[in-house]
């Protein structure tokens, strides 16, 4: 028998008629002779409400106690979902977490996975059962409970289908799969059918939702193979593979935009070794990540140094970097909450000339300034006024004719 692990996120199990649909799904996996694994996430928002309840006794806590806590709502929807199928007929096998057990390290809210014991799934299944697992959680050498980091449910299926030797872990949302672009943006994003592990990794990184990043770093170590798809149409999605070399020709795979992006500009820094490293230092000692970094000389020995960092973090980076500058002798910093952050990612640029000329000719023709620029070897992003994002994106789309790229 083939086996797969299936996943369904929180978006998929938000009422009992949803339920009752993803449970007839997997009892027909099951009659269609398979092996079948299910992760089940908190129905969605279930999460959010027991974080705010547990800032609200305590704000600063995100210890044991609050993974005890957090991971609650994972065990509402298995029960649920436990109840639907064996009401249905079905021999079915719950397992929380550390049942498994799923063994993490003791990192609370962001556990990685270290072991997995698949001895008792593997007799369950031999003995006819369908097996669920409370995704998003683990356990410690301690014994105490550990969550995964937002998203986790991702995690929990990709390790688990590595720990079982399934043939692919399937992740069962509201979306169809991976597109081109944001179809709410772009009229002629398509899906994408086959997409490699690093592509996926540099989509989600620069602000494509659909896996959690750890889940695909998961997956690309031990070669598991992701089916991302949506619950409730039989339509394939988009399976993220090891190596997929995109057709002749094919630069972009994918363009994502990302809102949540601001600048933080710091003139007039005196140009001499330590000025940046004292700046970037402060703002990484509060956690504090910074993505694009641009710095210029000005004049009479005065550098200007302007990074980008999420939106949510600006006002406490303002007020650090205002600190900083004092220290450095800058002259002034300026703070910018309206820029946003467009990427175009491909595999196909490792070998093509050109592609960042061609996407900033195609900016420029539209009249977007270009404010910032990183690049990778598989991407390249800018950040532009936050007001042209979606312009970018259906410019950018068309100017690769990611569109007509198929397999
Ligand atoms: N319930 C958790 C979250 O909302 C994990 C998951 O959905 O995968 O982050
Ligand atoms: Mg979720």
């Amino acid at each position: 028998m083939a086996s797969v692990v299936q996943k369904y996120g929180g978006s998929a199990v938000t009422s009992p008629e949803q339920i009752r649909k993803i449970a007839e799904r997997i009892i027909q996996s099951y009659n269609d002779r398979n092996d079948v694994v299910v992760v089940i996430s908190a129905r969605a928002g279930e999460t959010n409400r027991l974080i705010e309840m547990a800032q609200e006794m305590c704000p600063r806590q995100t210890g044991s106690e609050y993974d005890l806590l957090i991971s609650a709502g994972e065990q509402v929807s298995i029960g649920l979902l436990a109840l639907c199928i064996s009401s249905l007929g079905y021999k079915v096998r719950t397992y929380l977490g550390w049942q498994v057990p799923i063994i993490t390290d003791s990192l609370h809210t962001r556990a990685s996975i270290e072991y997995i014991d698949p001895a008792k799934i593997r007799a369950d299944l031999n003995h006819g059962a369908i097996v669920l697992v409370a995704g998003f959680q683990g356990i410690d050498r301690s014994g105490t409970i550990t969550t995964l980091g937002r998203g986790g449910g991702d995690t929990s299926a990709v390790a688990l289908a590595h720990a079982l030797g399934a043939e692919v872990c399937e992740l069962y949302s509201d979306v169809d799969g991976i597109f081109t672009a944001d179809p709410a943006i772009c009229d002629d994003a398509r899906k994408i059918e086959k997409i490699s592990y690093d592509e996926m990794l540099e989509l989600a990184s620069q602000g494509a939702r659909g896996v959690q990043i750890r889940a695909i770093e998961y997956a690309k170590k031990h070669n598991v193979t992701i089916h991302v798809r949506s619950a409730f149409t039989a339509e394939r999605g988009t399976l993220v593979v090891k190596e997929h070399m995109p057709m002749e020709g094919v630069v972009v795979t994918g363009i994502v935009a990302d809102k949540n992006e601001a600048k933080i500009a710091v003139l007039g820094v005196p140009d001499k070794p330590g000025s940046a490293a004292k700046i970037l230092t402060g703002l990484a000692d509060k956690d504090i990540s910074v993505d694009m970094i641009v710095q210029n000389v000005g004049q009479d020995g005065l550098a200007d140094i302007t990074f980008s960092i999420s939106k949510t973090d600006l006002e406490k980076a303002h007020q650090i970097t205002t600190q900083i500058a004092k220290e450095v002798n800058a002259r002034e910093v300026l703070a910018d909450r309206n820029i946003s952050k467009v990427s175009i990612v491909g595999l196909g640029m490792k070998n093509h000339a050109g592609v960042a000329a061609r996407m900033f000719t195609a900016l420029a023709y539209n009249n977007i300034n270009i404010q910032m620029i990183s690049t990778s070897e598989i991407k390249v992003s800018v950040a532009i006024e936050e007001k042209y994002t979606e312009l970018a994106v259906r410019v950018l789309h068309e100017a690769f004719k990611v569109d007509q790229c198929s397999e």
